[in-house]
């Protein structure tokens, strides 16, 4: 069952589980949408209830971020691990390839969508990427023309949320592919062209540290994580 913390729901499925779930559904072409959950968001969506209902339009609500396992913790909830937007989105490539089902690649700077094509190819041999389109496409028409000709199974969208999750709910219904996934700057990383945190970091649930140590700006946005935790318990 569903978890929620402050009107936003969280799926405790694990990586296994999700494969196992969007893969069934697309055999039966039922569309799924999934979105990547941690503190910052949930802070968002309370203020603003059209973002929460967006979030919770999804199909499963990953928990991306170490604020939400803190959360689950401390309600006694059964999240015990992070399911990560980049994590999920390669353990679906991973499965592509075992089922030959084809991906699209829809987001960031021009050319970085390619290069995270080959990024993919070098990581998933026999990888099916059905076609690229750069983020700055902004005609709805060219856009949905250009994913469905190239008819892809699954849609990865990297614009940053909750742009990436607005454009999945308003286009979903009338784009070819049956998987739907909003992955933020995961094309930048794999274009590697920015790094993601040593694997210590990550195997620590420590991600969010060594990014403030890259960028010691992003402290504002890192503030928010004790304002949710005691939100969570106020409630
Ligand atoms: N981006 C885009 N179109 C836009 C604005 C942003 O494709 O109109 C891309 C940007 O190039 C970057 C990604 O969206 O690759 C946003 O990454 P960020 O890490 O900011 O996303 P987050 O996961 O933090 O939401």
């Amino acid at each position: 069952m569903k978890e929620n913390y402050l009107g936003v729901d969280v799926s405790p499925l694990n990586y296994d589980e999700l494969i196992s779930a969007l893969y069934k559904r697309l055999e039966e072409q039922q569309n799924s949408f999934i979105v990547a959950i941690n503190p910052e968001k949930i802070m968002k969506a309370k203020q603003d209830e059209e973002l929460r209902t967006l979030l919770n339009r999804a199909d499963f609500q990953i928990p991306d971020g170490i604020g939400v396992i803190l959360a689950s913790k401390l309600k006694g909830g059964s999240i015990n691990s992070r399911v990560t937007g980049i994590d999920m989105m390669m353990r679906i490539c991973e499965e592509s390839v075992k089922r030959n089902k084809s991906v699209f690649l829809f987001g960031a700077k021009p050319g970085i969508a390619e290069e995270a094509q080959a990024g993919l190819e070098k990581l998933y041999p026999g990888i099916r990427v059905a076609g690229t389109l750069n983020g700055y496409e902004k005609d709805p028409d060219v856009i949905r023309q250009t994913i469905n000709d190239a008819k892809p199974d699954i849609l990865f969208v990297a614009m940053g949320s909750p742009a990436q999750e607005y454009f999945i709910v308003n286009n979903m219904s009338e784009l070819h592919p049956h998987i739907f996934q909003g992955v933020g700057g995961s094309f930048d990383v794999l274009s590697g062209r920015i790094k993601r945190a040593p694997q210590a970091f990550q195997r620590l649930g420590l991600e969010w540290f060594y990014r403030l140590l890259k960028e010691p700006k992003r402290i504002k946005r890192q503030l928010i994580l004790p304002k949710f935790l005691i939100s969570v318990l106020k409630k």
